[in-house]
């Protein structure tokens, strides 16, 4: 410990933690203050799940692909880094919904699956006429009484009912998180459907009124798509903040072992058999990581219990010939009553065309989700395989690929389960009770996205920086 300088350790080296590093940073300069940091990061490289292969040409990303423009952090951090030069968005395209063995155009101005267009709607093969019925009756229904929580499925089926639950929200939904949408908490997911509800009665009517950016299908007439990533792959944001971390001490492939209290500081083992002095903690592990470090106490069970499911994906790559679309656009989702293995499929050449070499195809198909996670744990070729013998139901592929490039993300996707929000609420009040100064933060909390994650590394540094210094 160096003078009166205050210790301030980041436990993880993903997203979260690299974020608040690199803002805590800044503060410390702009401010002039008597602070230290250091990063330590399990894993042998910074990034955690944003991790970028470049093979044969092709740009691949093992975890996410980009992030939503519209949500400003991300783009932010890329501009404060300098490479607002490789932010691209992606290729607006129709993006198809998979049932049974038919792919739908998901009807344009589905907004997250919700209706707010009605032609569309009305003429689309994905639903019967029953269904669109019942999903009328959103137009008519009152809302519900005031809740704390309730699960996406609960909400949804009372909105417009099951066949558009099933055939459009769930696929679309349960997309972004792996998860079972009658578990997923509607408050930590989507709490803007509960608010237009509560404002509007009708989601429909309500979604229409506040439409914006999000509506999901054919865009129209807009060029430029709602994600954006930078074009060399996000690995190069996580190169970038490693590079421009300046005073902080970044230790890799080292794990923070346990956090004990020293006073009114903390002493954190790592597993190289060093001890680290620190006045503040950001913790950012995952959270059954982050459980493992602290001592036994009520509070670590709601870490404990939650649940994270094991997803995959494979990137395919083809010479342009060897597949051929009858549908042109980006990807496609698949409702889970259909029977497939993947969950869904993204046209990486089409969304993304500077991740592929001139005259080649680019899939990356999905496997593994709530309830359905063993695929994961098939072997390469297996899983290789099983991906083909899917996609060949929906298109063309003669041969086999190219260049083949599979991940697997174990325990990778925190599930918001219904009740996420007072669950965490009770984690971080035990926590600051039993160590105060420490703070637990990342996908695990509010948000998986990039830019939650961004935001939360950002609330992080404030955190810290009103508890030691305020
Ligand atoms: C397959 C996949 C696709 C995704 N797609 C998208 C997408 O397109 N867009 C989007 O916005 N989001 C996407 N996400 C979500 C997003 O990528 C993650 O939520 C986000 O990257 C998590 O960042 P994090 O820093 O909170 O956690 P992580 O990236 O998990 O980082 C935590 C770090 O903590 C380290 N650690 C663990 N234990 C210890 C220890 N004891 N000591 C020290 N370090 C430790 C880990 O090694 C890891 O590096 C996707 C996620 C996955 C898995």
């Amino acid at each position: 410990m160096s003078g009166e300088r205050r210790q301030i350790v980041i436990i993880g080296g993903g997203i979260t933690g690299l974020a608040a590093a690199f803002y805590l940073e800044k503060e410390i300069k702009k401010n002039d203050l008597p602070a230290e940091v250091t990063l330590v990061e399990a894993s042998p490289r910074l990034g955690g799940k944003m991790q970028t292969v470049h093979k044969d040409g092709y740009v691949i990303e093992r975890g996410p692909d980009s992030f939503l423009e519209r949500k400003q952090s991300a783009p932010q951090l890329v501009k404060d880094l300098g490479l607002e030069h490789l932010l691209v968005n992606n290729a607006t395209g129709q993006s198809y919904v998979l049932v049974s063995e038919t792919l739908y155009p998901i009807p344009e101005g589905a907004v997250m699956g919700v209706p707010t267009k009605i032609g569309p709607f009305l003429t689309t093969g994905l639903f019967s006429l029953p269904g669109k019925l019942r999903a009328g009756m959103d137009l008519v229904l009152p809302a519900s009484k005031p809740q704390e929580d309730q699960s996406l499925g609960e909400f949804f089926r009372r909105r417009v009912g099951g066949e558009v639950v099933e055939n459009l929200i769930e696929p679309l939904l349960s997309g972004i998180y792996a998860g079972d949408i009658d578990r997923l908490s509607l408050m930590s997911t989507f709490p803007q459907f509960y608010q237009t509800e509560q404002k509007y009665r009708s989601l429909i009517i309500g979604m229409k009124k506040s439409r914006g950016a999000q509506s999901v299908g054919k865009p129209a007439n807009k060029k430029k798509g709602q994600f954006q990533t930078v074009k060399t792959g996000l690995q190069t944001i996580v190169e970038e903040l490693e590079k421009q971390l300046g005073i902080t001490k970044v230790y890799k492939g080292t794990k923070v072992v346990s956090i004990e209290r020293a006073g009114s500081a903390y002493s954190m083992k790592l597993d190289n058999g060093k001890v680290l002095h620190a006045d503040s903690a950001v913790v950012t592990a995952p959270h059954k990581a982050a459980a493992a470090m602290f001592q036994k106490e009520d509070w670590l069970k709601g870490l404990e219990d939650m649940v994270s499911t094991s997803v995959a994906n494979v990137a395919l790559g083809f010479p342009e010939e060897a597949v051929q679309m009858e549908h042109q656009g980006t990807g496609f989702v698949i409702s889970r009553n259909s029977d497939f293995s993947i969950t869904a499929c993204t046209w990486t050449n089409k969304k993304w065309p500077s991740t592929t070499p001139e005259g080649k195809v680019l899939l990356r198909a999905y496997v593994g989700k709530a309830g359905d996670e063993s695929v994961v744990e098939q072997s390469d070729n297996e899983m290789v395989k099983i991906v083909l013998d899917d996609l060949k139901r929906i298109m063309k592929i003669d041969g086999e690929p190219e260049m083949t490039c599979i991940t697997r993300w174990h325990e990778a996707m925190p599930q918001y389960h219904v009740g996420h929000k007072k669950r965490i609420k009770e984690i971080r009040e035990g926590l600051e009770a039993s160590y105060p100064g420490v703070f637990i933060t990342g996908a695990s909390f509010e948000g998986v996205g990039i830019p939650d994650c961004i935001d939360q590394g950002k609330q992080a540094v404030a955190d810290v920086l009103s508890h030691l210094f305020e």
